[in-house]
């Protein structure tokens, strides 16, 4: 058979692959050495191996059956129980009944699609926005309506512009999709003061916040505290935000454990349709991060890991300042795992990344994260995986890369 088109449903053909997917084909087609400054991965030297093997030997000595049995779709209830304690340290009281695990936040994204948008919505989200978040509404048939940013996150006039005019145009606007804490790609916070203000305009306008937090426990000490890192759900009183969180950036990506916490008949309507997908979902991986969480594994985990980004983040702004000057502008980082750079005029993202993978560098294009065709003179460089060295050496290349046009 030649084509398999004609089998194909009008989802199925439409089907929205992520961008860092493909990018990681293009690295694992590439030979030789390649630095990459594209996927968002953690250094897993900061993973805590000693605890984790410990934890599973316990687990996997064969006393307890149910370890490896099928697992409650909602999640593990002692995992449930120990995320609710998590949700208050980061100021939110909720119930059982409102949080439920998710294989990665990347599921509660897909979740929040199946569940909460119907095919012509409208979505309003971030310019630029996170891309997994993209692809997951995008299939869902929306039209994605972006909003501009300024330094401290969203801006609230363009927001209500954008929902009035989308709603007089006759179309159902339900979602606000934010990444309020060091945003990626963008790498800023959204302010106290919005965070106030977008509450009070979600009821106001009567729109659900889907508010994504995978890096709030990441941030830099010499630029942000604690207390600016306040999930909006915390001040949640009308039951308007659906949060999202994860321990990919805290414990490890591998065990694919995340949650989210909402209104008790939204999470229970995730759980339904998350029955189809896995029906009862694996249990080792949520014991392993239970047990991380009771034994102060994931309580010690916060400051080291602080310190190793904010290193890691010097040595990028560093080398970048050394080898460009002021020719490349960026927002300071002020946790997490990413750089959102300006280039120079007359430079285009793709062209770049073409030339700077043949000088064995890669980013993201700022483009795959702006839903409105903008982007192009952006690229976004994840400092949170390679090594200061190979940072230093990356930084060069991407310098190499970028001449003879650089010298003008
Ligand atoms: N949201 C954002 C903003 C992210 O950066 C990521 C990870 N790149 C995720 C969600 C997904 O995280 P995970 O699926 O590993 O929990």
């Amino acid at each position: 058979m030649n084509s398999y088109d004609q089998f194909l449903s009008p989802l199925g053909r439409n089907l929205h692959e992520s961008v860092l997917r493909k990018m990681g084909q293009v690295i694992a087609s590439r030979r030789g050495d390649l630095i990459s400054f594209a996927a968002g991965y953690p250094d897993p030297t900061g993973f805590p191996w000693d605890e984790f093997r410990e934890i599973a030997n316990e687990l996997l000595s064969g006393k307890d059956g149910s370890v490896l049995q099928y697992g409650p779709t909602r999640g593990y209830r002692p995992l449930l129980e120990s995320i609710l304690g998590v949700l208050e340290g980061r100021g939110i009281r909720a119930d059982l009944p409102q949080v439920m695990t998710t294989s990665g936040s990347q599921q509660g994204l897909d979740l929040v699609a199946r569940v909460l948008i119907a095919p012509g919505d409208a979505v309003l989200v971030e310019v630029p926005t996170y891309t997994g978040a993209i692809a997951a509404f995008r299939n869902a048939q929306c039209q994605l309506v972006g909003v501009r940013q300024d330094h401290d996150g969203i801006n609230l006039e363009a927001l209500d512009e954008t929902l009035m005019r989308e709603r007089a145009a006759g179309k159902r606007v339900n979602l606000l999709y934010l990444v309020p804490n060091f945003q990626n790609p963008a790498g800023i916070m959204l302010s106290l003061q919005k965070r106030a203000r977008l509450l009070e305009w979600a009821e106001r306008r009567n729109v659900l916040i889907v508010e994504d937090d995978p890096y709030g426990d990441l941030f830099f000490d010499d630029v942000a505290r604690v207390s600016d890192t306040r999930p909006l759900k915390a001040d949640d009183r009308d039951g308007r935000v659906i949060y999202l969180s994860t321990f990919s950036k805290t414990l490890a990506p591998g065990f694919r454990v995340a949650w989210v916490a909402g209104p008790a008949p939204i999470v229970e309507r995730f759980d339904t349709a998350k029955q189809s997908m896995d029906l009862m979902c694996g249990i080792l991986d949520q014991r392993v991060v239970h047990q991380s969480i009771v034994r102060g594994v994931l309580a010690r985990q916060a400051d080291p890991l602080r310190k190793l980004y904010r290193m890691r983040r010097d040595v990028m702004e560093q080398a970048l300042r050394a080898q460009f000057g002021d020719r490349l502008t960026w927002n300071p980082p002020r946790g997490g795992f990413f750089l959102w750079a300006k280039l120079p005029d007359g430079f285009d993202c793709e062209a770049l990344l073409a030339k700077a993978m043949e000088h064995g560098v890669i980013f993201v294009i700022g483009s795959a994260f702006c839903v409105d065709g903008s982007g192009h003179d952006r690229i976004r460089l994840s400092f949170s995986w390679p090594t200061p060295e190979r940072i230093r050496d990356g930084v060069q290349r991407l310098a190499s890369a970028m001449q003879p046009e650089l010298a003008r």
